[in-house]
């Protein structure tokens, strides 16, 4: 972190007196005191349980000073409250090193886009992003405070759960380029409404460097929404960043862009996937990474996990894994590129769908309107699980032939899992192809798991 002791106090406006404490460079910051090794500072927040009942762990495992709300028998730097103070020290740090920051928000491929901007990036430039999910106004202080010395480009990922959320991370990370990569449906139940979204969304503007940029989708609650004289580079059909071919295959996906000259492949699948890639090579561009480097970082692309793969079935039926969340435009999308793909000889495609959460009011629509993104002439089969997925049942059962949808309940009473995996252990045949997409608290990998192993 390269950052002193009394550098740290001053940045946080410490209340007490540290005179007697001698200056030191401190290695590094956490607030799990268990992660605290000689030389560090910890940071006791109050979540769950109060961290500042861990002081006394974090000094045991070698931390040289502690940042508290409260006095305590232990060198602290006293403040009023621990996660402003570590925001603060985020923002000085970023401008202490003058990183170039990236910000990356969107209702969906967030993560993705992250992960494909920073290998971009990384060719070229020593580069820092996110690790894992790490995007809210906890996570994102510490992705910055653990940014290797000598980063040059910082890519962060910016989570949103509630209206400010954004405006409080933007301003901290002050971005020279910031992505929306999508207005969605998440988080409705605590938004109401797909324009509150796009406002929270667009807060990523607040703290964009003079002149900064933003990259966001053809959207017309984007241009409602706008700040004014807002310099934005548009991606989408007639857009200004759009894709001029695009060829799916079951496990990559080829296409070109409007603004580069090479044909880009990336080893993984869903057409959404390819409008990531094309906004990280936007960027790597923007950043002076050349066509063949953007070329070569996409064609070895390597992915957090557990987004979209293909996996093998014990009994060698192909599974299309998208089980890390859901909501209905990822859901939509990822049912086209299923159904698109070609079918293995002699086999059927089945697909397995279960709650969408976090929906809010509109939930039982959105689940019943999901009927629209399904093709009886594409799909031999429907297993459907959970239980605000039940107003797509009987739509389903409308439209799909005679014992092809099967229905499991998951409420607070019943538990269908068992039975749906039994189900789907009996009904898989090797030449099959499967699609599971519901979020994660559907617990789907527990399915995934079953039908991957051997018995
Ligand atoms: P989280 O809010 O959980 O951090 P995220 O925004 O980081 O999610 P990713 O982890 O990149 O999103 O992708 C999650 C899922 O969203 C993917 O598995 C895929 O189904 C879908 N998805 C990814 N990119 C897009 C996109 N551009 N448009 C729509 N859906 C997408
Ligand atoms: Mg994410």
């Amino acid at each position: 972190m390269n950052l002193t002791l009394h550098e740290i106090a001053k940045v946080v406006g410490a209340k007490n007196n540290l005179a007697d404490l001698p200056d030191r460079t401190l290695n590094n910051i956490e607030f799990d005191s268990r992660l605290i090794k000689s030389g560090d500072i910890f940071l006791p927040l109050k979540g769950a349980r109060d961290g500042h009942d861990f002081i006394a762990t974090a000094f045991e495992n070698g931390a040289v000073v502690s940042l508290s709300e409260k006095t305590v028998a232990f060198p602290h730097i006293l403040v009023d409250n621990t996660e402003q103070a570590f925001q603060k020290l985020a923002r000085y740090y970023l401008e202490k090193t003058g990183v170039d920051v990236i910000a990356i928000t969107g209702s969906n491929g967030k993560t993705t886009t992250k992960d494909m901007t920073a290998q971009i990036l990384a060719t070229t430039y020593k580069t820092y992003k996110t690790q894992g999910n790490y995007n809210n106004e906890i996570g994102l202080p510490y992705t910055v405070l653990h940014m290797p010395s000598g980063t040059q480009k910082l890519v962060l990922e910016m989570g949103q759960d509630h209206m400010g959320d954004i405006h409080l991370l933007s301003k901290l990370a002050r971005p020279k380029l910031a992505v929306i990569t999508l207005i969605g449906e998440s988080h409705l139940e605590f938004f109401g409404t797909r324009e509150k979204i796009a406002v929270g969304k667009l807060q990523i503007t607040d703290g964009l460097v003079n002149g900064g940029e933003l990259i966001a989708p053809a959207d017309k609650l984007i241009n409602a929404y706008l700040p004014e004289n807002q310099k934005i580079t548009r991606f989408g059909a007639d857009a200004d960043l759009y894709l001029t071919t695009l060829y799916e295959y079951k496990d990559y996906l080829i296409f070109n862009v409007n603004f580069l000259d090479e044909t880009l492949t990336i080893p993984v699948t869903g057409k959404f996937n390819a409008t990531n890639a094309m906004i990280a090579a936007y960027i790597g561009s923007h950043e002076g990474v050349s066509p063949q480097n953007i070329k070569q970082a996409l064609a070895k692309l390597n992915l957090t996990k557990n987004r979209v793969e293909w996996l093998k079935a014990a009994n060698g039926a192909d599974i299309l894994s998208d089980i890390y969340n859901a909501n209905p435009t990822a859901m939509r999308l990822i049912l086209e590129t299923f159904q698109d793909i070609n079918k293995n000889e002699n086999g059927r495609k089945i697909a397995v769908l279960a709650d969408m959460k976090e929906l809010g009011e509109k939930s039982a629509e959105f689940h019943a309107e999901m009927i629209s993104a399904l093709n009886p002439e594409k799909l031999d089969c429907l297993y459907l699980y959970g239980e605000e997925i039940f107003p797509l049942v009987q739509h389903a059962t409308e439209i799909f032939p005679p014992q092809t949808v099967h229905y499991f309940r998951k409420n607070a009473k019943n538990d269908d899992l068992p039975e749906l995996i039994a189900s789907l252990q009996k009904n898989l045949q090797s030449a099959d192809q499967i699609l599971l997409k519901g979020s994660h608290a559907m617990r789907l990998a527990d399915v995934v798991k079953a039908l991957q192993k051997n018995d």
